[in-house]
C-alpha cells in the first residue's frame, strides 16, 4: 500500500527521522492558514499524489509570501499533474503539503528495500540525491553505496556512520546523519515497509540532516498489524477496478491491453499473460480468482473485467485442482448471462471434472470458444480480438 508524502513524514517523525514541519491542506485557505501557523518567510507548497517526480512536473513550488502560498496552492490543487510515474494521463491533485522551506546545501539520496537474495533490508545511499537519481543509478552505479542490514543487530552505529561518510556527510553532522539512518531502519522494520525512500535527504549550512521528501510503501500482507496505516489509505489514488476487486478478495491489477484474463493461481495467471503476449496480444489485466472461487466471485470478476472499455475478449484459464471445473463452468455461464456478455469468451479448463465442465459450457448455448490447451487458448483469444 502506498501513502502520501505527508503521511510518510508523520511516520518518519514517530521514529525520529527529522523532517521539516508542515501541514496537509485541502484548500488554498487552509494552505495560507498552515503557512501562518508555521511562521517564517519561505514555504514550500507540495502536491500530494502517490507518484514521484512532482518537482519536475510543476507540483512543488516555493513561496516567499502568504499571497504566493495562496497562488501556488490555487494552481496546484485540482491540476492534472503529469510526472514520469503517473503516465500521460496524470493524476488529479486533491491534497497539498505546506511545509517550511529548508535551506539546502547538498541533496543526498537514501533508500531501503528488502533484498530477496540476501533476505535482508538493503540500505542504499548516494551523494547524488535530488530529482535525477534514476540517471545516477543507470549511468554511475558506483555512486550508490549499499549496506545489507543484519536483522539481529539492526543498522549498527559503525555501518550508519560509514555509509554517511561515503555519501559526503561532514564530520560535525555524522552523528545526526547516523541516527537518522538508524531511525529510518526502525521505521522500515516496524511498519513492515517494502520500500522507504528519502530523496532528497539534505544537509544544511548549519550541518543539520533533514528528510525533505518521503516515500513509504507498506507490505499489504502486513496491513492487519497496522490499523493506523490502513487509515491512511487514499482511495482517490487507486485504480477503481482494483478497489472493487479487493472488496471481493480478488487479486486484480489493471494493465494496458485488451484481452481480459480470469485465471486461478498467480503463477498460472502470469503464464497466461505470457502466452497472450507470445501470440502477439496484450493482456488487459492480471486476475487471480484464487483457489476457492464461488459463482459469485466469478461473476464479480467478469463484471470488473467488462467495466474496462478496452476489453475486446475474455480468456478464462482454469486448472481444476482444489477448485472443480464444473463449479467454474457454472460460474462462467451464470456470469456471462448476468452481464450480457458482448465480447468473445475463450475458455480453457483442465483438471478435476473437466468433462462435466465442458458439458455445462456446451449446453449453455452461449457462444463460448473452447480451447484444449493454453497455447490454443492464447491463439484463439488473440485471433478473436483481431477479427473484431
Ligand atoms: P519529487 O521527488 O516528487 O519531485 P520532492 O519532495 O523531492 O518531490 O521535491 C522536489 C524538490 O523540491 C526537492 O529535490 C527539493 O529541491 C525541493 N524541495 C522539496 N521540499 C522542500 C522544502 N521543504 N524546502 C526546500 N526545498 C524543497
Ligand atoms: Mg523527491
Amino acid at each position: 500500500m502506498k501513502i502520501h508524502e505527508y503521511q510518510g513524514k508523520e511516520l518518519f517523525r514517530k521514529f525520529g527521522v527529522v523532517t521539516p514541519r508542515g501541514f496537509a491542506c485541502f484548500s488554498a485557505d487552509e494552505a495560507v492558514e498552515a503557512a501562518t501557523k508555521l511562521g517564517g518567510s519561505v514555504w514550500v507548497v507540495k502536491a500530494q499524489i502517490h507518484a514521484g517526480g512532482r518537482g519536475k512536473g510543476g507540483g512543488v513550488k516555493i513561496a516567499k509570501s502568504l499571497p504566493e502560498v495562496r497562488q501556488h496552492a490555487g494552481k496546484i490543487l485540482g491540476m492534472q499533474l503529469v510526472t514520469h510515474q503517473t503516465g500521460p494521463g496524470g493524476q488529479k491533485v486533491r491534497r497539498l503539503l505546506v511545509e517550511e522551506g529548508a535551506d539546502i546545501k547538498k541533496e543526498l539520496y537514501v533508500g531501503m528495500v528488502v533484498d530477496r537474495v540476501t533476505q535482508r533490508v538493503c540500505l542504499m545511499a548516494s551523494s547524488e540525491g535530488g530529482m535525477d537519481i534514476e540517471e545516477v543509478a543507470a549511468h554511475s552505479p558506483e555512486k550508490i553505496h549499499k549496506v545489507f542490514v543484519d536483522p539481529t543487530t539492526g543498522l549498527t552505529d559503525a555501518d550508519a556512520e560509514d555509509v554517511s561518510r561515503k555519501i559526503g556527510v561532514p564530520a560535525p553532522a555524522l552523528k545526526e546523519s547516523s541516527e537518522l539512518l538508524q531511525a529510518l531502519y526502525r521505521c522500515f522494520d516496524e511498519t513492515d515497509a517494502s520500500l522507504a525512500e528519502i530523496n532528497p535527504l539534505i544537509l544544511t549550512d548549519k550541518d543539520q540532516v533533514i528528510a525533505l521528501d518521503s516515500k513509504l510503501n507498506v507490505d499489504d500482507n502486513a496491513l492487519f498489524r497496522h490499523p493506523e496505516i490502513v487509515a491512511m489509505r487514499d482511495l482517490d489514488e487507486e485504480d477503481p477496478l482494483e478497489i472493487e476487486a479487493s472488496k471481493h478478495d480478488l487479486s486484480y491489477i489493471s494493465l494496458d491491453g485488451n484481452i481480459g484474463c480470469m485465471v486461478n493461481g498467480a503463477g498460472l495467471a502470469m503464464a497466461t499473460m505470457d502466452t497472450i503476449k507470445l501470440f502477439g496480444g496484450e493482456p488487459a489485466n492480471f486476475l487471480d480468482v484464487g483457489g476457492g472461487a464461488t459463482a459469485e466471485k466469478v461473476t464479480a470478476a467478469f463484471k470488473i473485467m467488462l467495466s474496462n472499455p478496452q476489453v475486446k475478449c475474455i480468456l478464462v484459464n482454469i486448472f481444476g485442482g482444489i477448485m472443480k471445473c464444473d463449479t467454474i463452468a457454472a460460474g462462467v455461464v451464470t456470469a456471462a448471462r448476468e452481464v450480457k456478455l458482448s465480447v468473445p469468451l475463450v475458455v480453457r479448463m483442465k483438471g478435476t471434472n473437466e468433462d462435466l465442465g465442458r458439458k455445462i459450457l456446451a449446453e449453455s448455448g452461449l457462444p463460448i470458444i473452447t480451447a484444449g490447451n493454453m497455447g490454443e487458448a492464447g491463439q484463439k483469444a488473440v485471433a478473436a480480438v483481431q477479427a473484431r
